[in-house]
């Protein structure tokens, strides 16, 4: 899931002297956020359709291997086909198959952050096929050569700016900052795309067990036509992404474009159930490859209920650390407080044992969650998991060490209290230190410290209690 080499502070420190990000996620996260805010007024009982999608959730995933039965009878029963992949290595190897098998050179592909957390395009392109994405903001980035930075937003990291230049330097094309003129260059460049492409591969928002359907949200209508007009269409779902019935797709729907881009529906929803069986349009083969990749091994856990997450990327509109330092910071390709969770959970061996401590554990990701997902809860879980294995940095151990020590002897943590206040003295202006030693110099970098008061707490009781008698 690694797309960055760097440290995770070091990607922070990166990140936060980039005036350019700062810019483009001022400009995003705050119109997100109202928006959101507007299209959940609009939705009467909104508290209760987050109610019934959250249990719909948990239901299905409380009975996932049930539904993903009845899921892959239902797509074979109209003519798909179902494959299984225990990991991203098998879901790759499946898509690249098919590809052979087919004699496809060329894919056009609609988003789906499932096959970026598995770096499909790595291995297609590495075999020599031509691979082009068409969601905007994911032909934005692939032009840049970077990854997303955001779930529903995969180019939130540049200005319009930095895309005109792009554009202007990958497609020959004047350089210009106007949304429109640059969203008319993509279309006439991916317009051919979807003309040569033999073979389409797109995410799944939702799959309906009872009947086989895959829901597709797009705003551009790139996944109707990467769907559409290729001859092979194959779809890449995370297991934990299916509803029981059409009725809960309903449900779904109402909360999800709401939450994500405050839409009470997104433009474009497409519901493809099997190949084309005598219609004008629609693939001749669709193929679905369920993938696992560590999925399985978190239901019934105490992170499990992060499986129930429908990617609206509410949570990283709300989140003060991602306003801050953007996705690309995190090295994963879920960013934010659900990337925080889910990548430490799904790659347990991964170098991610920073990622849940990128949280103030304000709660604006749980307030903001669709189907309210208690993230920090997960956060402390994960904080907790890596103390206990042993991954906590050395200065943490040491100080936590020391801490221990004088805590539990009333007699040397008085001693040090009153020696530490000493020497803070000695350094402070007007009972303030305003840089401090390393490895604490992090914290003075944006803030002061406060000198130890001059009497503490117990002293103060200790004071009351005699007072009092
Ligand atoms: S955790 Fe909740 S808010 Fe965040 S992306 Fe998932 S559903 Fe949306």
């Amino acid at each position: 899931m690694n797309s960055q080499p760097m440290s995770f502070h070091r990607r922070i420190s990166h990140a936060l002297a980039d005036g350019a990000l700062r810019v483009a996620l001022d400009r995003t996260t705050e119109r997100f956020t109202l928006k959101r805010a507007a299209g959940l007024a609009s939705l009467p009982d909104s508290d209760e359709v987050r109610d019934r999608a959250r249990a719909i959730r948990l239901h299905t995933l409380s009975r996932l291997d049930e539904y993903l039965e009845q899921f892959d009878a239902a797509v074979t029963l109209v003519g798909g086909r179902v494959h299984w992949a225990a990991d991203g290595q098998e879901a790759n190897a499946i898509v690249l198959d098919l590809a052979r098998s087919h004699s496809v050179e060329r894919i056009v592909k609609s988003k789906s952050m499932v096959s970026e957390e598995v770096h499909l395009n790595h291995t297609l392109l590495a075999a020599g096929l031509d691979v082009v994405e068409s969601d905007l903001g994911e032909y934005i980035i692939q032009l840049a050569g970077e990854t997303p930075s955001h779930i529903i937003a995969p180019a939130v990291h540049k200005t319009r700016e930095q895309i005109g230049q792009l554009l202007a330097d990958k497609l020959g094309v004047p350089v210009t900052d106007d949304p429109a003129e640059m969203t008319a260059t993509a279309r006439a460049a991916l317009r051919d795309v979807f003309l040569r492409a033999e073979m389409g591969v797109s995410g799944v928002n939702f799959g309906v067990a009872s009947t086989g359907s895959l829901a597709i949200v797009t705003n551009e209508g790139n996944a109707s036509l990467a769907v559409t007009a290729p001859r092979i269409h194959v779809a890449m779902m995370g297991i934990e992404r299916l509803v029981p019935t059409l009725d809960d797709l309903t449900v779904m729907l109402q909360i999800l474009a709401r939450s994500a881009t405050g839409q009470k529906l997104t433009v474009y929803t497409d519901l493809l159930t099997g190949p084309r069986r005598g219609d004008l349009d629609g693939p001749e083969e669709l193929h679905v490859v369920l993938i696992d990749n560590g999925r399985s091994h978190l239901v019934g856990t105490e992170v499990g209920e992060i499986l129930a997450c429908i990617r609206c990327g509410a949570c990283l509109n709300a989140c003060p650390v991602y306003q801050q330092v953007g996705g690309h910071a995190y090295g994963s390709v879920y960013s934010g407080p659900i990337g925080a969770v889910l990548t430490p959970s799904l790659d347990r061996g991964g170098p991610w044992h920073s990622l849940p401590d990128a949280s103030s554990l304000c709660g604006a990701c749980r307030e903001v969650c669709p189907v309210r997902i208690d993230i920090p809860r997960m956060l402390l879980a994960l904080r907790a998991r890596a103390v206990h294995s042993g991954k906590t940095g050395r200065w943490v151990r040491i100080a936590f060490r020391l801490y221990r020590m004088a805590a539990t002897r009333p007699w040397l943590f008085r001693r040090t209290v009153s020696v530490g206040r000493w020497l803070m003295e000695l350094f402070a202006v007007d009972g303030w230190l305003h840089r401090l030693p390393p490895p604490l110099s992090g914290w003075t970098l944006s803030r002061e410290f406060p000198v130890i008061a001059g009497r503490t707490f117990s002293e103060r009781m200790r004071d009351r209690l005699e007072a009092s008698g």
